[in-house]
């Protein structure tokens, strides 16, 4: 795409490919050379577009992926990304078949989808998930005679064994303790399968937050999510990190035109705004449908307009948002508003937007539509 005045695209989302690297850099260094990154694709890349993005980290040699589900690992294969990808989800026995003619490898979510994986006859590659304490996916670390059955099943073809942590993001004594103690208890479940004789695959816990907060819990693989894309959940957490990351994705939209609203009257469905004084707006071109949350109808969020801030007016539409630009020198249609990212000296972080919208920085950018153009400048 032509990245200059000649692209005309309604609502966008540009991908900083040099952040991109900065993150695999600091991430990479403060992981064992023993460990690999293994980027979590799952909901399109965080909204980022997952092909873009493996495509990236395929030309900076990084070969190992994780997925939710095998449709996302088809359509990865589909364009052409190589290297390992992991399902981290459920994929029913219907779609088995996907595993092998896609080469995507699955985790065993418990024992008796274990015996399901095997029955289908054909060698199959795994990773076994083990639950520690999170009570998701997982077979329970303690079934030590179950997770040894598995390797005694002969079409499973075991490449990793797996736990997910589920306080990994805070540090307070209850957090930190847990976190310990479901580390303590993956790491006494491989001792007595090494007392069986059992050869052991490559082990992973870690997602972002216990890359920065646990490093000591490294592993084979670090299944890095939104740390990758230069952020945390939170606001607050992310300010902690003090630029260490810098954030991939910018969320743009155009100025379709610019009018007046005068005193008394209303703008945008339900009248819920209401001008008591005579206003500059403008109408652009990005609405709930492109993951542009409605929470923030009625100057909970903002848009920023050549450098400065213009608040939503009223309630955010499909497709569409009202903003008033009053003071804004020089709006035109056609001009680029930002949602998400940088304009002037001004900034709008998918976390400060989270927070606006009552939710997490992982939501936001994993809802971000479809129907947004992505391009990696
Ligand atoms: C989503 C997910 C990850 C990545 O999480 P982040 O917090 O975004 O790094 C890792 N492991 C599992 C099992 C997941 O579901």
């Amino acid at each position: 795409m032509n990245k200059g005045q000649h692209y005309g695209g309604r609502a966008w989302i540009e991908l900083d490919g040099a952040a991109l690297r900065h993150n695999v850099r600091v991430l990479r260094a403060k992981l064992p050379e023993t460990c690999r990154l293994m980027p979590a694709l799952k909901a399109d890349a965080y909204g980022h577009g997952a092909v873009l993005i493996a495509k990236e980290l395929n030309s900076m040699g990084i070969n190992s992926f994780c997925v939710a589900c095998a449709r996302e690992g088809v359509a990865l294969r589909k364009q052409g990304i190589k290297g390992e990808i992991l399902i981290l989800g459920y994929t029913h026995p219907a779609e088995f078949y996907l595993l092998r003619r896609y080469c995507l490898a699955q985790t065993v979510i418990d024992y008796r989808y274990a015996v399901l994986l095997n029955r289908c006859g054909r060698k199959i590659h795994v990773h076994i998930g083990i639950d520690t304490g999170m009570h998701r996916l997982g077979e329970r670390s303690e079934n030590i005679d179950k997770i040894c059955g598995m390797y005694r099943m002969k079409n499973l073809v075991i490449d990793g064994i797996y736990t997910h942590l589920c306080a990994d993001d805070g540090l307070k004594g209850y957090e930190r303790e847990y976190t310990y103690q479901q580390a303590d208890k993956f790491h006494q479940m491989i001792e007595e399968m090494k007392k069986e004789g059992l050869p052991i695959s490559r082990l992973h816990m870690q997602s972002s937050y216990s890359v920065l907060n646990y490093p000591e819990l490294s592993g084979d693989y670090a299944r890095v999510g939104i740390a990758l894309y230069g952020l945390l959940g939170t606001a607050e957490d992310t300010g902690r990190l003090n630029g260490f990351l810098e954030p991939v994705l910018s969320l743009k939209a155009r100025v379709a035109l610019v009018k007046k609203l005068y005193a008394g009257e209303s703008a945008g469905y339900g009248m819920e705004f209401r001008a008591d004084h005579d206003m500059e707006i403008a109408t652009i071109t990005i609405g709930y449908a492109d993951g542009f949350p409605r929470a923030l109808s009625k100057g909970r969020g903002t848009a920023l307009i050549n450098g400065h801030r213009a608040p939503i007016l009223g309630l955010v539409c499909m497709d569409q948002t009202i903003v008033d630009i009053s003071g804004i020198l020089d709006v035109k249609p056609g001009d680029a508003a930002v949602l998400i990212g940088k304009s002037g000296d001004k900034e709008i972080s998918a976390c400060d937007l989270a927070e606006e919208a009552g939710t997490i920085t992982n939501e936001i950018l994993s809802r971000l539509g479809a129907r947004l153009e992505r391009v990696v400048i």
